[in-house]
């Protein structure tokens, strides 16, 4: 039943040559930002600034009024012009706040500096509450959240694998910045008093490994090779390929907490320069893209920019905010990068090319959760929520094999998330 363990891992074919070895392209919006008011599920900001207000590289502009605190920081200097609904990647129109360029990128220091070093962990909890990071692997989640109830976690994993197609994001990242990744997990694990701190890298990155190793000798974070296999980078795989364990529904559950490679040097960034998260390295690549490329761009940058100033067409293709499996399908090229934003894929054909479900089971073959993803598809044909429910949907975890390996080319996985949207609205209520 799981992927994991089964064959198919071997045949989907990482594309990873295609951007790994060039150099990352910096490009900047000729115009404006649009800096989305979104922290995970929440868009109940309250505005620091007022129209018309300079702002900097570091300025707060926004903070979250309920839930978790998500100070939200300028990417860019100029000037505020208000707030626009714009599409966002979660593929709901959402407020965003408008700056205006001045092309002169002035930063200022968004917070103090710590030295990690000679701070308690309560000093680098509040440190990173503050600090507005969020997982910068895809899921957006406030980092600081993770470390509020440190008792029973012993280890931190830094999720290094990326295991998508295509994305090089991280890879870029970590071999440009080694040093800072081990900074990042040193205080992670300090934060949380864990015993210990690994860095989980796949065996086929032998020169990631190395520089890794060699910016850890004399510490005590490891580096732990992993199978070179999708989903590897899921945090339950991850968990049980490192820790031998299983967990229910948080990786607390087994003692550990797990944070993307990027979310680790991001922060250890912070403490060192009291610097916000300003750019994003974003992997534009995918089948129908003739020159794949890693940019670094500020967080708030229209795609459709990207694509303008890299000259790529996209017309008749299908655009993912992601990667290929685990993306989701947006219809144009009108968001923006928002800072949990790591690649974008451009695949050859639409989503109006699917045919008919051949009822040949392969999507239940392969999904790593032992779901029946067809069936679930069919329950939100006919607004079943009772089967959905029995279909156990919630417990996808959105890898996207279901949809790659679909023969009909039928967006199975967008009919899953259907169906956790569905059930989730019906809990709320
Ligand atoms: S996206 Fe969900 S339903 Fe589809 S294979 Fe992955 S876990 Fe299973
Ligand atoms: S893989 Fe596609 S064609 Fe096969 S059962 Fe699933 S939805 Fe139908």
């Amino acid at each position: 039943m799981s992927l994991f363990l089964g064959k198919m891992c071997e045949r989907i074919p990482g594309h990873k040559s295609a951007t790994d070895h060039e150099s990352i392209l910096d490009i900047m919006p000729t115009k404006e930002v649009y800096i989305p008011l979104v922290a995970g599920n929440n868009t109940n900001f309250e505005i620091l600034v007022n129209e018309g207000d300079q702002v900097y590289i570091g300025t707060k502009l926004a903070q979250t009024k309920t839930g978790f605190n998500v100070p939200i920081y300028s990417s860019v200097s100029g000037t505020y012009t208000g707030q626009t609904k714009r599409m966002h990647s979660s593929l709901r129109p959402q407020n965003h706040m408008v700056i205006q360029i001045d092309h002169k990128q002035t930063a200022i220091q968004a917070f103090e500096p710590i030295q990690y070093e000679n701070a308690s962990a309560e000093e680098l909890l509040e440190f990173t509450k503050n600090s507005g990071l969020v997982g910068l692997g895809g899921a957006g989640f406030p980092t600081y959240v993770k470390y509020l109830k440190p008792e029973g976690i012993h280890t931190i994993l830094i999720n290094a694998v990326e295991c998508e197609p295509y994305i090089t994001a991280d890879y870029k990242l970590v071999m440009n910045d080694p040093k800072h990744l081990i900074d990042g997990a040193k205080i992670m694990k300090k934060m949380a008093n864990a015993q210990h701190a690994y860095i989980c890298i796949k065996k086929n990155h032998p020169d990631m490994i190395d520089i890794v190793k060699q910016a850890a000798q004399g510490s005590d974070i490891e580096v732990k090779e992993v199978p070179n296999v999708y989903p590897m980078g899921w945090e339950r795989v991850l968990v049980r390929e490192v820790m031998k364990k299983e967990y229910d529904k948080l990786p607390s559950e087994a003692g550990v907490i797990v944070n993307n490679a990027g979310t680790a040097i991001e922060l250890a960034r912070m403490m060192e320069y009291g610097e916000a998260i300003a750019n994003k390295i974003v992997t534009v690549s995918g089948e129908a893209v003739k020159r794949p490329i890693n940019v670094r761009v500020p967080v708030g940058m229209p795609v459709k920019e990207i694509f303008e100033q890299t000259g790529f067409n996209t017309d008749s293709v299908r655009l993912m905010a992601g990667g290929p499996m685990m993306g989701k399908v947006i219809p144009n090229d009108m968001f923006v990068i928002d800072r949990a934003m790591n690649a974008l894929t451009i695949l050859p054909g639409t989503v109006d090319d699917a045919i008919a479900c051949l009822r040949c089971g392969s999507c239940s073959d392969h999904c790593p959760a032992g779901l029946q993803p067809v069936r679930i598809a069919n329950a939100v044909k006919e607004g079943n929520l009772e089967e959905m429910e029995r279909r156990q949907a919630m417990s996808c975890i959105e890898c996207g094999l279901c949809t790659y390996i679909c023969p009909s080319h039928i967006e199975v996985t967008e009919n899953v998330r259907k169906a956790k949207r569905a059930l989730a609205l019906q809990k709320k209520k």
